[in-house]
């Protein structure tokens, strides 16, 4: 039998908002509690007065200690929704961004054939390719990420969404087997790896191998762009998201590597996010420290 708590909805939420330090201390307290109650966050507006179990009270209680302590909400709901799909995550693995969404809509934009071949590098929970994979069901998507246990993560998601995205486990191109794509799409770690960001929020609970790539945050921009080319089909193209600061630094490193079209788009914020260029294997290698070695083979 469950007793019911004096609690209503509302005061649960109002006190939990006020101890909740983050950008979104209301919407955090109304997933968790939506989560816990099955109710819908509508529910809470539309019934603040409705009580809840003593029970749901102290699961409740229990989430909101965590958050409070700086976990993430995607983390204690298990659950984070990215293209307005509901992917499963973890802790090996990045917690898919609403911004990341923007590097999605210009992939879907961009000239591909029907049945275009494309790649996600360092895919995470997978969800830039299964994203890709809900909208065009007829491209043949490949995923790829270094981590067993987003390997084993995204998978899962692929099938608990019943969308078809070949999830390899490579760090990078080291373990893929050789194939031209139409498109390699990436959001790699780009962040500086002494950057004050990293000691605060999310990232705290988030794996570095996700997040931090060099001194400057660009090493592994700088691997993809160099071996990007040996990967892509006649006018393929490349897609990385990176930090709002590095646009020049990234544009500049496709520009060296023999990139035509490169672009910077911008983010839901309006800041530079994500850089894209075109492969033509015509096109002039400008920068000689840029040599693509044995890759070329391929
Ligand atoms: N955009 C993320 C952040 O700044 C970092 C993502 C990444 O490194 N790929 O929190």
């Amino acid at each position: 039998m469950t007793s019911k708590s004096s609690l209503t909805c509302e005061a649960l939420l109002t006190k939990a908002s006020t101890r909740i330090d983050s950008d979104s201390p209301r919407l955090d307290a109304e997933l968790l509690l939506s989560h816990i109650t099955g109710l819908s966050r509508t529910s809470f507006r539309a019934w603040p007065e409705r009580e809840v179990t003593d029970a749901h009270a102290e699961t409740f209680e229990a989430l909101v200690q965590e958050r409070v302590a700086g976990r993430p909400v995607a983390h204690l709901l298990g659950q984070q929704e990215f293209w307005s799909l509901p992917l499963k995550v973890s802790a090996s693995t990045l917690i898919p961004r609403p911004d990341t969404e923007c590097l999605v809509e210009v992939a879907l934009d961009l000239p591909l054939p029907p049945q275009a071949r494309v790649l996600d590098l360092g895919t995470g929970s997978g969800a830039i390719a299964l994203a890709l994979a809900s909208e065009h069901p007829e491209w043949q998507i490949t995923a790829c990420d270094a981590v067993a246990d987003a390997v084993a993560l995204a998978r899962d998601n692929a099938d608990a969404l019943g969308l078809t995205v070949s999830v390899v486990k490579s760090s990078w191109f080291s373990e893929l087997t050789s194939g031209r794509f139409d498109l390699i799409v990436s959001n790699p770690p780009y962040i500086p790896d002494n950057d004050h960001h990293l000691t605060e929020g999310d990232v705290r609970f988030e794996p570095a191998s996700a997040l931090v790539s060099g001194s400057d945050g660009l090493d592994d921009i700088r691997l993809i762009a160099d071996q990007a080319p040996a990967w892509l089909v006649e006018g393929g193209w490349l897609l990385v998201e990176h930090g709002f600061d590095q646009a020049e630094a990234v544009a500049g490193l496709f520009h060296a590597r023999g990139f035509k079209d490169v672009e910077t788009r911008q983010d839901y914020g309006n800041r530079d996010r994500m850089t894209l260029g075109r492969w033509c294997s015509g096109a002039e290698v400008i920068d000689p420290a840029f040599n693509r070695g044995d890759a070329d083979a391929q």
